[in-house]
């Protein structure tokens, strides 16, 4: 289905209407444009989504075929950035509450998106959590600001696309046939793969895959293991089985177990559930050997860029990763990839309906482009 401009809710200042926005001028030289004295505003609107999972996605507690999403625009001065919030359903945030939120933002009185620290903070005190919210706000900001001067934001940021890693992609839940399947096929265009565990069937799923391939694989718990002695015997035979880190092992609410599970364990530990914003990072680094930094649960790029950094400096390792999402949110994402140790970053390759084109996995790696802001071009 393809975008429907008009259906977008436009917001300028405080007043709320239908409005159909005109992106065509964005193609006009840009900067000599930024740099008229005439005074511009900024406009924020949206458009509700629904993503069309290619599979049934199947997790402990239900099973779903769509992701909602909102996806929102900032238009100044005719050019247009893109952003995007995803709500997978255990997240706690949807369609309704985005739209309320979004609708409270006033941005008149920011002379120009490179207000970035001001407009974030203002933000992100319109209400607590949100963060995927905010994260449409953060991600088409960096959009508009990196097409304003015409780079790309990893550029902006200093980084190299030469040093982006391999991103893994997740093999679901499935019978043990399906599995070698999926394992196959995958095995043919990616170099690391992920697989759930912390069901009663670890073993079996890994002994599955291993029939199949001798990949690297990392495997993400999902809290499940209840038992610091289990999971640590479960992580010594996982390391004889090449895998390369083990994520969110145990319970988020269990610190001290975590920080000896961490402290034994011959594999990296990377907290997921247990991590979501820049004031959680500081906490974990003695539970953890590293986080898993994704935009929806932190609020946006700038928030994980600062935890990335502070992560290093805390000697943890990184990770990026993604909910289901377009190539929209997932190409911001893919924007700090150079920073970190590894990628999830699969997202969009799990949906139908993309509206966008973005960054590209090439022999397994995240592979960014020249495309100025984060990278996108609708479809
Ligand atoms: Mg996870």
């Amino acid at each position: 289905m393809a975008t429907n401009r008009r259906d977008f809710l436009k917001i300028s200042g405080l007043t709320l209407g239908l409005s159909f926005i005109d992106t065509k001028s964005a193609a006009a030289p840009l900067l000599k444009r930024f740099g008229s004295n005439k005074k511009q505003k900024m406009t924020l609107s949206f458009q509700l989504y629904n993503l069309k999972l290619k599979h049934t996605f199947t997790v402990a507690s239900n099973s779903r075929t769509t992701t909602p999403v909102v996806l929102t625009q900032i238009e100044y001065d005719g050019i247009v950035g893109y952003g995007e919030a995803s709500m997978p359903p255990y997240l706690g945030e949807t369609q309704a509450s985005v739209t309320k939120f979004l609708s409270k933002v006033d941005l008149s009185p920011f002379s120009d998106p490179f207000q970035l620290d001001e407009i974030l903070a203002y933000i992100d005190g319109i209400e607590d959590k949100n963060t995927a919210a905010k994260a449409a706000i953060d991600i088409a900001l960096h959009d508009l600001t990196g097409k304003i001067l015409n780079q790309p934001i990893y550029k902006i940021w200093g980084l190299s696309k030469n040093n982006t890693p391999n991103t893994s992609f997740t093999i679901g839940i499935d019978t043990p046939d399906i599995i070698k399947e999926k394992t196959l096929e995958a095995g043919n265009q990616y170099k690391i793969l992920k697989v759930k565990l912390g069901r009663d069937n670890d073993k079996e799923i890994i002994e599955t895959i291993r029939s199949v391939t001798d990949l690297p694989l990392c495997v993400d718990v999902n809290q499940g293991w209840t038992d610091k002695k289990m999971a640590l015997d479960m992580i010594y035979w996982l390391k004889e089985r090449n895998i390369v880190f083990v994520e969110q092992p145990m319970n988020k609410e269990n610190p001290e177990d975590m920080a000896w599970l961490t402290q034994h364990s011959p594999l990296p530990t990377i907290a997921d559930e247990a991590v979501q914003r820049l004031a959680d990072v500081k906490s974990l680094h003695q539970a953890y050997s590293g986080i898993n930094v994704k935009l929806m649960k932190c609020g946006g790029m700038r928030e994980a860029h600062k935890m990335i950094e502070l992560a290093h400096a805390l000697n943890m390792k990184t990770m990026i990763g993604c909910m289901t999402e377009t190539s929209c949110a997932v190409s911001a994402a893919a924007q700090l990839s150079p920073l970190t140790d590894w990628a999830d970053l699969d997202g969009n390759l799990l949906i139908t309906n993309d509206l966008f084109e973005g960054v590209k996995i090439i022999n397994g790696k995240v592979t960014l482009n020249d495309r100025s802001g984060i990278g996108i071009r609708k479809i």
